[in-house]
């Protein structure tokens, strides 16, 4: 049935392909839900950097994007606002389970992404979760099955796939790496390929990097279908 939300859903993606990119100065000029835009608002954000200005459209439409900008250039919103988005757009509740897994390389960059994402995503009814060592294994062991979002490192996120039957990943979505090239530099790049291989073949995959190495290249082999290759550089 068609209900006042579902049009709303609806009138939105029909702006999705008609994004110029050329032409985005604002977050408002984005087909984005008035939840995720008063978040934006609310946290000062009112004009996307290049990254986000550069991925977003690609984000939204669902595609596989390999992103390369150095650090402080704002990735984090890049993977953040597709993830509410496109969530929201499927009217994802609680009961619905885990949407999507966002890997990142240390505890202190989980932390940073989840408190993000709780500040910007206040508005959505999402749930998140933390996984990173160091916490009570059993604590999020029980808790992991109501969690809409999960944020963690590469070891932690594959213990909880290995040991936890609470940990449920067949009706996720959007998978994000973050730091792809961090991630590799510590060596877990086989802790990496072994969670990609556990998760459903038809997600979405976003892999974020500051550089872009040989060993990035065959991550995102690995994990990425036709993605879009976007690289930002700082104008000088
Ligand atoms: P990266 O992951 O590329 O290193 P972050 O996502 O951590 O970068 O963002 C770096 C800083 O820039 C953060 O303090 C963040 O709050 C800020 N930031 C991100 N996007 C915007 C924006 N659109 N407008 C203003 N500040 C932003
Ligand atoms: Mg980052």
């Amino acid at each position: 049935a068609t209900t006042p939300e579902s049009a709303a859903i609806e009138k939105l993606q029909e702006k999705y392909e008609a994004i110029d990119v050329s032409t985005i100065n604002s977050f408002d000029d984005l087909p984005l839900s008035p939840k995720t835009l008063k978040g934006l608002k609310e946290c000062g954000y009112t004009k996307p950097t290049d990254i986000q200005r550069e991925t977003i459209k690609l984000g939204l439409t669902g595609k596989d994007i390999l992103g390369a900008a150095q650090t402080g250039s704002g990735k984090t919103l890049a993977f953040l606002i597709p993830i509410l988005e496109r969530l929201y757009c499927k009217q994802w509740t609680r009961l619905d389970g885990l949407g999507a897994l966002v890997i990142t390389p240390t505890r202190e960059l989980a932390y940073q992404i989840f408190e993000e994402l709780r500040r910007v995503g206040e508005h959505h009814e999402f749930s998140a979760g933390l996984i990173i060592g160091g916490k009570d294994l059993k604590f999020e062991r029980n808790r992991m099955d109501q969690c809409n979002i999960v944020i963690g490192t590469p070891g932690r996120i594959l213990q909880h796939m290995d040991e936890n039957p609470l940990f449920d990943c067949v009706n996720m979505e959007i998978l994000v790496l973050d730091e792809a090239d961090r991630c590799l530099d510590m060596g877990f790049e086989q802790t990496m390929n072994a969670i990609v291989a556990n998760l459903p073949a038809k997600r979405q995959t976003l892999l974020f990097s500051a550089t872009q190495t040989k060993s990035v290249r065959d991550l995102a082999r690995l994990s990425l279908k036709n993605p879009a290759y976007v690289s930002v550089h700082e104008h000088s």
